[in-house]
């Protein structure tokens, strides 16, 4: 059982050697259910023993793993695909439950994580190394790729399956073990899964998870045995892990925070577009990574856009999560994030941008203890401001209205972020210079939320992106493995070519 029943809430255990394991701790994290905001587990906040115990527990259990061939690690992630599509519909139920994505959006990510695992089937073919016969006379040349050891995982709280689901797959279908460390804020998803991948047959030990926050991560990034970090959260840990994780020789990818710009042309399909500026805005309260959080219009579009995305955000019903329900926005994570968020707002008010849609007048009698916070708009927003500079997290939209596309680029490329970008239009030069000159690593023409599929790598650039190899696709292959070549020479194997190289001729034959 990864939980034990203690008084009226559970509390969270440890994956170590195959076993769940319980931790002596005063410390703890609320895991609350948002839609209701009823405390529903508690985290243990681990430290470096607990770390160590994990850590150590991948490490005895790599040899044996690195040495099962290929093709039978694949075979485990083959039974743990059928287990996520048995589970699927409970998977998605215990994100909500935990995080408050709506069942729709819930399902969503879980099919996202999915496909990363059947991205990992096919590495047995995506691993291979690369050979030459006579490279030089008689000599042949071949590279290989090994596991690097013990990988770690540590995730934010806005994807419990899907962002977890990223790394482990690829890691350990690559020969790796692992120690996930998930959100303290959302671990009940991702202790689910981890009995998914148990029972599918993973040896003890090639997975385990800890606890925590900020003191198992440093005992995880300074952890002797800890080979490659893969990190996903906000912008100032993702540079903090790289810093840290790579001081001490690891190997590190870490993915940070965004400010996803949306441009609309005057001439974009205007249906379309307002469906998935909304969608891109509001989809999973707005806490995602490639959320479309500032709406950049061109010229005459402002006016359509935002008579059209006002009217129709105000008719998005937000409401509990957890049970279903036909609601298209639920609550945010925490009572915590709630009070940010509506401090920005707050903030961003009082910095002159026009408060076009207010989300804190919202109210949900059937959930009153819930996190909610409705669809907000700021429009006439001046570049500069709060709401330009920071990454919200929120249900909350920003709109800076310009005359040229040329400013839109300009305005993006002042930002500091670099995730994802978008543009609407049927013009194809415009998207051609936005696609070419913004400054952003995932682009988006005519798509709302142009986040990568398994198959492609999530390539943030700025500050939204830490390291060299991206995760997800061939870069996440390269990240967990490291290549070996091999030259080889077989005396007398053969005569070899009579050619003689004008170079050389003369000098050492
Ligand atoms: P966060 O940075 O607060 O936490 C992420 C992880 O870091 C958690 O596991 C947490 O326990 C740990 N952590 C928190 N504070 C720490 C500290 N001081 N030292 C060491 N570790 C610490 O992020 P979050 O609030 O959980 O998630 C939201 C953020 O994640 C947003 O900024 C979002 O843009 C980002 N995100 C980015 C991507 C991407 O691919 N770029 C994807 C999803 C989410």
């Amino acid at each position: 059982m990864a939980v034990v029943e203690s008084k009226a809430i559970t509390t969270c255990k440890l994956l170590i050697d195959g076993k769940w394991t319980e931790v002596k701790t005063n410390e703890f994290t609320k895991v609350t259910n948002p839609s209701t905001g009823e405390i529903i587990a508690q985290t243990p906040m681990c430290g470096a023993k607990e770390v160590d115990l994990a850590v150590q527990s991948a490490e005895r259990a790599f040899p044996a793993w690195a040495e099962t061939p290929i093709v039978e690690r694949t075979r485990v992630m083959f039974k743990f695909k059928a287990l996520l599509e048995k589970n699927y519909d409970d998977i998605a139920k215990l994100v909500s439950r935990e995080h408050g994505k709506t069942i729709a959006e819930a399902k969503a990510s879980v099919f996202r994580g999915m496909e990363v695992v059947e991205f990992a089937l096919g590495i047995p073919s995506l691993i291979m190394g690369e050979c030459m016969e006579n490279i030089a006379t008689n000599v042949d040349c071949e590279t290989m790729r090994h596991p690097l050891g013990v990988c770690v995982g540590i995730t934010p709280f806005n994807f419990p399956a899907m962002v977890p689901l990223w790394m482990y797959p690829i890691a350990l279908t690559c020969g790796n073990t692992f120690v996930l460390k998930p959100s303290e804020k959302v671990p009940l998803t991702a202790m689910f899964i981890a009995e998914l991948l148990l029972e599918a047959g993973l040896p003890a030990g090639v997975f385990n998870i800890v606890h925590g926050g900020k003191e198992s991560v440093d005992a995880l990034l300074t952890h002797p045995k800890v080979k490659a970090i893969s990190f996903v959260g906000s912008t100032p840990i993702a540079k903090y892990i790289y810093e840290v994780g790579t001081a001490h020789g690891k190997r590190v990818q870490s993915a940070g925070g965004a400010k996803n710009h949306i441009i609309i042309m005057p001439d974009a399909d205007m249906d379309q577009t307002v469906q998935a500026l909304q969608a891109s805005a509001f989809g999973c309260a707005g806490e995602r990574c490639m959320a479309g959080s500032l709406a950049v219009p061109v010229g005459s579009a402002a006016d359509e856009v935002m008579e059209r995305l006002v009217e129709s955000s105000k008719k998005m019903k937000v409401g509990p999560t957890h049970e279903g329900g036909s609601y298209d926005m639920g609550p945010l994570v925490t009572k915590d994030h709630l009070t940010k968020v509506k401090s920005i707002i707050e903030k961003g008010a009082a910095e002159g941008a026009d408060l076009v849609l207010d989300g804190r007048k919202i109210e949900v009698k059937e959930a009153p203890n819930g996190f909610y916070l409705g669809p907000t708009i700021f429009d006439k927003v001046k570049p500069g401001t709060t709401l330009v500079k920071e990454e919200i997290f929120g249900p909350v939209l920003s709109v800076v209205r310009v005359n040229s596309v040329d400013e839109a680029i300009e305005l993006g490329n002042a930002c500091p972020f670099g995730n994802g970008a978008v543009i609407f239009t049927n013009s194809g030069h415009a998207a051609r210079e936005f696609k070419h000159r913004f400054n952003a690593g995932m682009i988006g023409i005519n798509v709302g939320v142009p986040a990568p599929m398994a198959w492609f790598p999530f390539t943030g650039w700025n500050n939204s992106f830490y390291g060299d190899l991206h995760i997800q696709g061939r870069e996440s292959i390269q990240f967990y493995t490291q290549q070996k070549m091999t030259m080889t020479r077989w005396f007398g194997a053969s005569k070899g070519s009579t050619f003689k190289d004008p170079i050389w001729k003369g000098k050492n034959q």
